[in-house]
């Protein structure tokens, strides 16, 4: 094989281990970058690199930022005695484009999964528990309608309650593997404002 077919094959190969990219998918992408003007690329791979290299998670609610604590932490105009649970920090995106929602949030990254071995301590809930210790009202659990967000949900509801703050469950949320950019807000808000007491 010559080396031109080696790199390519090489590179086919490092992006299909990314989510969601198959084997065809990688393969045109590697195409497609090959093709493109070197500055572009050049660009693209530095900015993988700078994000890896400074982002981190927030110090107080664990979603990713380039700061010690994000920008929603550190707002003045925030509530913090609200806390909106969510699996992930796309999760978070969807409801700040509502830009109706006040309160903070806390990422656990992931969902408690007995099918795939995720239990409670490879999420940030204990993180959580520990946030709970200051003057909070409301926790709006804000997982995913699968089986494993409804197992959160519910592993969070138990672990709550005997702290006497409000736990709540939001309508229906974000449905699992669903394109977060193709739900509306007006779902997103609707189920917020649908949320029962949990
Ligand atoms: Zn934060």
């Amino acid at each position: 094989m010559d080396l031109y077919s080696e790199q390519v094959n090489h590179l086919v190969e490092e992006l299909g281990r990314l989510p969601g990219i198959g084997t065809k998918s990688a393969q045109r992408l590697a195409y497609h970058i090959i093709n493109m003007p070197h500055d572009q690329v050049k660009s693209l791979s530095d900015s993988i690199i700078t994000a890896k290299e400074n982002v981190r998670y927030c110090k107080e609610c664990y979603t990713l930022t380039d700061k010690e604590v994000c920008p929603i932490c550190t707002s003045t105009k925030r509530d913090k005695k609200i806390i909106m649970v969510v699996e992930t920090p796309r999760d978070l995106a969807a409801y700040e484009r509502t830009g109706k929602y006040t309160g903070v949030y806390h990422v656990l990254h992931g969902a408690i999964s007995p099918k795939l071995g995720i239990g409670q301590d490879d999420i940030k809930l204990k993180e959580l528990i520990i946030r709970l210790r200051e003057d909070v009202e409301e926790l709006i659990v804000a997982t995913n309608s699968g089986v494993e967000g409804e197992i959160t949900a519910m592993y969070i509801s138990k672990l709550v309650k005997p702290t006497g703050i409000k736990v709540s469950r939001i309508a229906s949320g974000i449905p699992v593997g669903g394109d977060l950019e193709c739900i509306d807000e007006v779902t997103l808000l609707r189920a917020l404002e649908g949320r029962v007491d949990l």
